[in-house]
């Protein structure tokens, strides 16, 4: 028996998880599980997200791609900040990417995978002071099911320590001009508020 301290970490036992590998190989792309795993224990802020796009699979880097983008936005961080895990969290409700439905959109994030790792993996994370929520899925785990604007708009019901987003992929960006609110009130109390928590 190896003394704790050899253990592999949560961290390292999720990079190398393959329990998807059946079910991506039946998938269009038929790629292989590719965890995506961003995060230590001195974070601060918590991205509490969906799963990696094709992208982020291809580059081992979450939001590595337009939506990380918009989210690095409506955050008020930079590149180096968003990426520095002893500070920002990434734990998505599924590590790998999911593969495409018949209309070419992300599949869901496995069930398996929050099932699996998600308590684990946020027990790692004993600093958090701010969750951001990004979509449905991963405010669904946190807060019981429950439709995305609404609970958005209800933003300050959580506040300070929690944070529901709709997810940043540009297939919201017809919500984001339907729900103007969102920009004029909650982004610039979420920009205040990061800082507080990222510079604190
Ligand atoms: S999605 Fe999660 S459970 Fe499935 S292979 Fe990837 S890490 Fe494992």
């Amino acid at each position: 028996m190896p003394p704790a301290s050899a253990e592999p970490t949560v961290a390292a036992r999720i990079r190398a998880c393959r329990l998807c590998a059946p079910r991506f190989a039946a998938t269009a792309t038929a790629h292989a599980p590719r965890p995506v795993v961003w995060f230590a224990s001195a974070a601060r802020l918590l991205v509490a997200s969906q799963a990696p796009g094709a992208r982020a699979h291809a580059s081992g880097i979450p939001f590595s791609d337009a939506s990380g983008v918009r989210l690095r936005d409506w955050m008020g961080v930079t590149e180096a900040e968003f990426y520095d895990r002893s500070r920002v969290a990434i734990v998505p409700m599924g590590f790998c990417f999911p593969g495409y439905d018949a209309k070419g959109a992300d599949l869901p994030p496995p069930r398996i995978c929050a099932a699996t790792w998600r308590t684990e993996a946020l027990g790692a994370l004993p600093g958090v002071r701010l969750t951001l929520l990004v979509g449905g899925m991963a405010q669904a785990w946190h807060l019981g099911p429950g439709p995305v604007t609404a609970r958005v708009r209800a933003w300050r019901d959580t506040w300070p320590a929690v944070v529901p987003l709709p997810h940043p992929s540009w297939r919201n960006t017809a919500w984001l001009r339907a729900n103007p609110w969102f920009e004029a009130e909650v982004l610039p109390a979420l920009r205040a508020r990061i800082r507080e928590v990222l510079d604190g």
